[in-house]
């Protein structure tokens, strides 16, 4: 077990690529908090399932956009859970559009929720880990942050934004033994993917040299590595999973 009596928090847990992230936690041995922002009855199941694992796992209502909820939102975790080590930031949103048609709101929501969740979440982690000379923060980013796709100016801004989030933070805070990396997927089967259109799909599938869409496993797996011992010399890099796709031709 990796995790062991480690204390996580994981936003975005209830679905998707979250989801995946906390289960793999709960199976290395780690207690587990994590946020949603609707999806109470989903994240009651997700609290059984991996307490049957045997780990402690508490979910959290918080909109990652607030500031002064997310400042609670760690206070509140550190009182529950005794500490905390590990933060993965991995809520997110598309709200794709062709950017001659994209509202400010659409701009603005998908920044704040992306981008300046990851702040909210960081800056109220960061003093703890300061403080107690240790933490491992893995961020999530996209490949759209690295390679730009068409009608993503919003999302595709978000992250890579949080790539030079990444960065920065990495410099900063090394020097008190704590590690801040990002994955960077590529197109991961959950329901922001499933809402694509066959056409589209289709188009995307003929990009990708490993001829599969990826799935939420293999985005945890790389998230177990950057958490782990075995990836303790690596900080401020980001790890690109997507079948290969933003490979120049
Ligand atoms: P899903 O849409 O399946 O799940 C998104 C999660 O984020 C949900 O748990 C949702 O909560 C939560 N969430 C959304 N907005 C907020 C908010 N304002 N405050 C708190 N929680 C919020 O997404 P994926 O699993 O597909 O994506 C997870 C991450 O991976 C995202 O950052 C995404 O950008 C990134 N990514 C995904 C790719 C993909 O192909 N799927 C590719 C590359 C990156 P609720 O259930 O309550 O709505």
């Amino acid at each position: 077990m990796l995790f062991k009596d480690k204390s996580a928090i994981v936003t975005g847990g209830t679905r998707g690529i979250g989801r995946e992230i906390v289960m793999m936690l709960a199976e290395e041995g780690a207690n587990i908090a994590f946020t949603y922002l609707k999806s109470a009855s989903d994240a009651q199941i997700l609290v059984k399932e991996a307490q049957s694992r045997g780990a402690k796992c508490l979910s959290y209502q918080v909109d990652v956009r607030d500031f002064d909820k997310s400042k609670e939102l760690i206070e509140k975790v550190k009182l529950d859970f005794g500490g905390l080590d590990i933060l993965v930031n991995n809520a997110g949103i598309t709200k794709d559009k062709a950017l001659m048609m994209m509202s400010r709101d659409e701009w603005l929501e998908v920044v704040d929720t992306n981008l300046g969740g990851v702040f909210n979440l960081t800056r109220n982690v960061i003093v703890t880990f300061l403080k107690q000379k240790s933490g491992l923060i893995v961020n999530v980013s996209s490949v759209s942050g690295i390679i730009g796709l068409s009608r993503q100016t919003n999302y595709a801004s978000s992250k890579a934004g949080i790539i030079g989030f990444t960065r920065s933070l990495a410099r900063e805070v090394a020097p008190y033994n704590i590690r801040v990396n990002a994955v960077a997927p590529g197109f991961i089967e959950t329901d922001m993917v499933s809402g694509l259109k066959e056409e589209y799909k289709n188009e995307l599938m003929k990009r990708i040299p490993l001829a599969r869409f990826g799935n939420a496993k293999d985005v945890a797996n790389s998230v177990r590595f950057l958490l782990s011992d075995a990836a303790g010399y690596i900080t401020g890099q980001t790890i690109i999973m997507d079948g290969g796709m933003s490979l120049a031709l």
